[in-house]
């Protein structure tokens, strides 16, 4: 099995099919809009032909995350907090705002902070998924009832933890 496999980000995908085109064993060919894993050598053609850039090629395996000191992790959730507290502000000014401009530029703001909040999330560790800390929320899902056990079970035996 190929090192990496190619993942399509449907977000930016303009959707002109020159994937299909190029792809020697039919992986991008997916009714999900997936490109199929399993079917995927790795060889780069459909990323190299994406003129969306859409498309990565990403590694089978995870590397080990890198280990964090107190004082990294320390900081990184002095961040988290920050940003946490500017979106609850953000929200209340969204809500309180009349100004169609204004309005934009809060939602602007808002996602922007989102992002910067997932980034920081994923330098933590808690989302790399062959992290304990993935491995460990996945556990806590067991309890919850509303959540497909399925699927969790699926993604516990795919994710090895690799720390
Ligand atoms: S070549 Fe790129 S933009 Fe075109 S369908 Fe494939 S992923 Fe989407
Ligand atoms: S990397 Fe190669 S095999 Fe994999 S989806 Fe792209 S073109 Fe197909």
């Amino acid at each position: 099995m190929s090192k990496v496999y190619a993942h399509r980000d449907l977000k930016i995908c303009s959707k002109d099919c020159l994937c299909l085109f190029v792809c020697p064993t039919g992986a991008t060919n997916n009714e999900t809009g997936q490109i199929d894993a399993s079917k995927c050598i790795g060889c780069g053609a459909c990323a190299a032909a994406c003129p969306a850039k859409a498309i990565t090629l990403i590694p089978r395996k995870m590397p080990p995350q890198q280990k964090k000191t107190e004082e990294v992790i320390e900081a990184l959730n002095k961040i988290v907090q920050n940003k946490i507290l500017q979106l609850w502000q953000l929200n209340d000014l969204l809500q309180k705002s009349t100004s169609l401009e204004e309005r934009k530029l809060w939602k602007a703001l808002k996602h922007s902070n989102m992002v910067v909040l997932e980034d920081i999330m994923r330098e933590k560790g808690y989302m790399l998924p062959e992290s304990k800390n993935t491995h460990d929320f996945l556990e806590s899902l067991k309890s919850e009832k509303d959540i497909d056990q399925k699927v969790v079970e699926q993604l516990l035996q795919s994710l090895e933890v690799n720390e």
